[in-house]
């Protein structure tokens, strides 16, 4: 291996910087890309497969991606290795769904310094959509009744009082969560330390003792990505809204928080595959990891194995119960991999063939504390386009679509749509449904820690295990996710090349 290591700490330090300076400096792409929509499908193999790598990654998702191209730029043979048949994991533009929705990773923090640097390296450009799916009508459907957004505040089933009473049912997990966030002001990684394992108790006893009532709690329930709040640790909510607020504190020159990729934000994984060397192997479901000598022998589904010196494994965590490691995994660490848990969603996407809300003059977004959760209607992004629909459940709501097929999936929701709102009835027609969980590849949305989890796993998800190191956003530990992808695969980059 050539080792650069100035040069990989150069453009490591150069990701360092952008974290300090975001806000204030100008981090939007400095010119327009003239490349054609990339495909997401890279290129074929050069040739065959060589005997050994000097790494390989597993993984073409932003945090394997990133490793990639930083262990390439320190003068490694790298290979990268991806089960999908695409590119990107959790980022993912659905590039076929009216609108090209993203169906995971959408929203791009001005704080994201590595995503924003890459976004800019790759000739890609940011944009702020003029339309997002909030921007129609929305209503609240609570205790089977339909409430107007501005009734809110003044109506009767609203069970907060004073300050919090102009708060929206699907505000009050992230805003009540984050009212006097003992984390407040603290560093970001400050989660992971002895001092806050208190707050590792289920989310809701920790607003209990706060004197929250149960409604609110109820409410709060239909917004939570987890198995519910009792699952979920109050630490793993605390944590998210104070990065949350980190966030939104930043702004793009244009003061704008948030920014999306032009041409959907899966033109990155895309762009970072085509940039090195070796092409991403598509396909390739790693099965087994076995070391022989110093070198790690790495199996594929489709009876193909790859050697290399290093590997970086961005699997998502609950994924590698799947998976061979010889040596096994043993102790804290094979316990984290047997019981973490991802956050749940599942997405039924429907053409809208009759605007349903001009028939009954209801908002055409709706948020309910019902099965289907919500239900939006998806901004068009050119006129000629029909309007595309949403039905987006997730946490414990979205268990029950694990035992049916994506047909029952459709119909399911087309049923109780219908019930719900009559003038819904024979106007949706069916295009796709997109859930991480239902993937083998995907586990589902993003880490989550139950109660004692934090405590327990939180500072032994990155320890390497012989010559494999891990990255992935459950492995981030200030950042949160694409950032945190981002984050991980440099740090396990570093990890490698450090040593070298
Ligand atoms: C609905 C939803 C909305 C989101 N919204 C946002 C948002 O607005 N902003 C934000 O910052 N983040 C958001 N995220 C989170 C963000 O998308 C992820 O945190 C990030 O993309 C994770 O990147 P990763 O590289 O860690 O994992 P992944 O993208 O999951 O990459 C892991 C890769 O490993 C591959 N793989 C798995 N098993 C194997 C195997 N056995 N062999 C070979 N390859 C394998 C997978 O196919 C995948 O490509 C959202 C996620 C979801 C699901």
């Amino acid at each position: 291996m050539k080792t650069t290591r100035r040069k990989f700490v150069k453009n490591v330090a150069g990701a360092a910087a952008v974290v300090g300076a975001v806000g204030l400096t100008n981090c939007a792409p400095k010119e327009e890309s003239a490349k054609e929509e990339v495909a997401l499908l890279p290129k074929q193999p050069k040739g065959p497969a060589k005997e050994k790598y000097d790494a390989i990654v597993v993984g073409a998702g932003l945090s394997g991606l990133q490793a990639a191209i930083l262990l390439e730029e320190a003068g490694m043979d790298v290979l990268v290795l991806e089960g999908r048949k695409r590119l990107g994991g959790r980022v993912y533009t659905l590039e076929n769904i009216p609108g090209k929705p993203e169906a995971a990773g959408e929203w791009i923090g001005a704080n994201y310094a590595r995503m924003i640097n890459m976004v800019d390296k790759m000739g890609l450009k940011l944009f702020t959509p003029e339309q997002n799916n909030n921007n129609r009508p929305w209503m609240y459907h609570i205790n089977g009744e339909f409430i107007k957004r501005e009734d809110w505040a003044s109506h009767p089933m609203n069970p907060q009082e004073g300050e919090f009473r102009d708060l929206l049912p699907s505000q009050f997990l992230s805003r009540i969560s984050n009212h006097d966030n003992p984390l407040k002001n603290q560093p970001l990684d400050a989660w992971l330390t002895p001092e806050f394992q208190k707050y590792d108790i289920p989310h809701d006893e920790y607003l209990r003792k706060k004197g929250l009532n149960e409604e609110t709690i109820r409410l709060m329930n239909v917004t939570i990505h987890s198995g519910g709040m009792h699952r979920t640790s109050a630490l793993n909510e605390l944590r998210r809204y104070h990065v949350n607020e980190f966030n939104s504190k930043m702004h793009f020159p244009d003061g704008k928080s948030y920014k999306m990729i032009e041409g959907g934000n899966s033109q990155l994984p895309a762009r970072m595959a085509e940039s090195l060397n070796n092409e991403v192997l598509l396909d390739k479901t790693v099965v087994a990891f076995r070391k022989k000598n110093n070198v790690t022998e790495i199996s594929c589904a489709d009876g193909t194995a790859y050697s290399a010196d290093h590997v970086i494994c961005s699997i998502p965590i609950s994924v590698l119960k799947d998976v061979v490691f010889e040596p096994r995994i043993e102790g804290i660490a094979a316990d984290a991999i047997d019981q973490i848990g991802y956050g749940l969603s599942i997405q039924a996407h429907f053409q809208v063939m009759e605007p349903f809300w001009e028939k009954d003059g209801l908002a055409p977004n709706m948020w309910s504390d019902g099965e289907l959760e919500r239900v939006a209607v998806r901004a068009k992004r050119s006129s000629d386009q029909l309007d595309a629909l949403v039905v987006f459940i997730n946490g414990p709501e979205s268990l029950k679509f694990r035992l049916m097929t994506d047909e029952q999936v459709f119909n399911y929701c087309q049923i109780k749509l219908a019930e719900l709102r009559p003038s819904m009835k024979g106007v949706l027609k069916p295009l796709l449904i997109q859930s991480c969980e239902r993937d083998i590849h995907g586990a589902g949305d993003w880490v989550y820690w139950q109660p004692g989890q934090v405590t327990k796993f939180g500072n032994h998800m990155r320890p390497r295990h012989g010559n494999i190191h891990f990255c992935g956003e459950h492995t981030a530990i200030m950042e949160r996710g694409m950032e945190g992808a981002f984050e991980s695969g440099e740090r396990a980059a570093l990890e490698i090349i450090m040593e070298a």
